[in-house]
């Protein structure tokens, strides 16, 4: 298949409904125990709804929604350092879009803007490098977070801004990784996943191999897949298989686009500026080891943790309770469903969000709000 169009054939997407129907029923998944799959990467989520995927596929096969989303899994102390770094004089904060809206305990980075802090979206760090180079005067921080999708592009704008001896440019890095928080997710007793569609994005980066732990060591299957029905189809019938089959491993449905060892220029590029923290908070699944990015010594200059003495660069690292009802964690963890949250399209929606899945773009509060409503909220 090569055209988008191939990809939403109806034909074809009949076909691998019957097929994972056979599946499901030669696995023996039923209602009341279904065969789990995780799709890991929230852009994964959001076309499982937005192609109304979950309503096609039979009841013994359910879809858990993985922790996937970096803006979801933001912790809020991290929002409330990066809150307190835009409110310093003279520091003009940027960052993307999703990450203003993201409640911390004291606020969002758009009510500090409110309140007078120079926040200004940006659509790639090297707009807000420009910003750095046309206002030598103001301390110009990028609030850089994503998983290994976005890190190639935010290293490159930290070896350009030392390429070009900028001064005033620095990042408040959140980078994550995928594997570590999988890793925490198969260790929880009370998970219970049959198997797991692998993020396309972040694999175009990484490749297939890292995900190898999770059938050799924990025996689940992993497949990573695209974006479109049929591919997201394909690929939980690869998984089906898999299960039907005894077998575990790493398969790749998203061949056109990601090869088993990944980029490795854009690897390298990541190697050069980051190396691993030895913890980092997520929101919803606590400290977890080696899954968060910092810059490296070398790199210290363009650090704003280091040059403003914020968050881990202060040595500080204060966990923040969430908003009192909000379920981030749980539904991040795939423990339950974004409707079972009581707050679920009352007093939290996206237009006046309480918790960071209802915010992103790709948050799986957002995605059932959007896509589901609340009439199958109530179901
Ligand atoms: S409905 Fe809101 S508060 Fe509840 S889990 Fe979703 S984002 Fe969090």
């Amino acid at each position: 298949m090569k055209f988008v169009d191939e990809f939403r054939d109806p034909a074809q997407v009949r076909a691998l409904l019957a097929r994972i129907g056979r599946l499901v029923d030669r696995i023996g998944g039923t209602r009341d125990r279904p065969v789990t799959i995780m799709e890991i990467c929230g852009g994964h989520t959001h076309a499982i709804f937005r192609f109304g995927l979950h309503r096609l596929t039979p009841e013994g096969l359910e879809f858990v929604h993985g922790p996937g989303c970096p803006v979801c899994v933001l912790p809020m102390a991290r929002v409330d350092d990066c809150v307190e770094l835009a409110q310093r004089p003279g520091v003009l904060l940027t960052t993307f879009g999703d990450a203003v809206r993201v409640p911390g305990t004291r606020g969002s980075l758009l009510q500090a803007k409110a309140d007078g802090a120079d926040v200004r979206i940006v659509y790639s760090p090297l707009d807000a490098l420009e910003l750095a180079r046309r206002t030598p005067g103001r301390e110009v921080v990028f609030f850089a977070l994503g998983f290994e999708t976005t890190m190639p592009a935010t290293a490159a704008a930290v070896l350009q801004a030392e390429r070009e001896g900028i001064a005033n440019f620095t990042l408040f890095c959140n980078h994550i990784t995928v594997p570590p928080p999988l890793r925490a997710l198969l260790q929880d007793p009370d998970m219970r996943l049959d198997g797991f569609v692998g993020p396309g994005h972040v694999s175009m980066v990484i490749g297939t191999e890292p995900y190898r732990f999770i059938a050799e060591e924990f025996h689940r299957p992993v497949v990573v897949s695209g974006f479109e029905p049929a591919d997201l189809l394909q690929s939980v019938a690869m998984v089906l298989e898999q299960i039907a089959q005894g077998r575990a491993a790493v398969e790749n449905q998203y061949a056109r686009v990601v090869r088993p060892e990944g980029n490795p220029r854009a690897l390298a590029l990541m190697d050069r500026v980051f190396e691993p923290r030895d913890r980092f908070e997520w929101r919803g699944l606590g400290e977890i080891d080696s899954s968060g990015m910092r810059m490296r010594e070398r790199y210290a200059a363009f650090d704003a943790e280091r040059k403003f003495g914020v968050g881990y660069g202060a040595g500080r690292a204060r966990p923040a309770p969430e908003s009192d009802g909000c379920r981030c964690g749980d539904v991040v963890k795939g423990a339950m469903k974004p409707p079972a949250c009581p707050l679920f399209g009352t007093a939290c929606t996206p237009q006046s969000p309480v918790g960071a899945l209802m915010v992103s773009s790709e948050g799986s509060c957002a995605a059932y709000h959007q896509y589901a409503g609340l009439r199958e909220a109530a179901e």
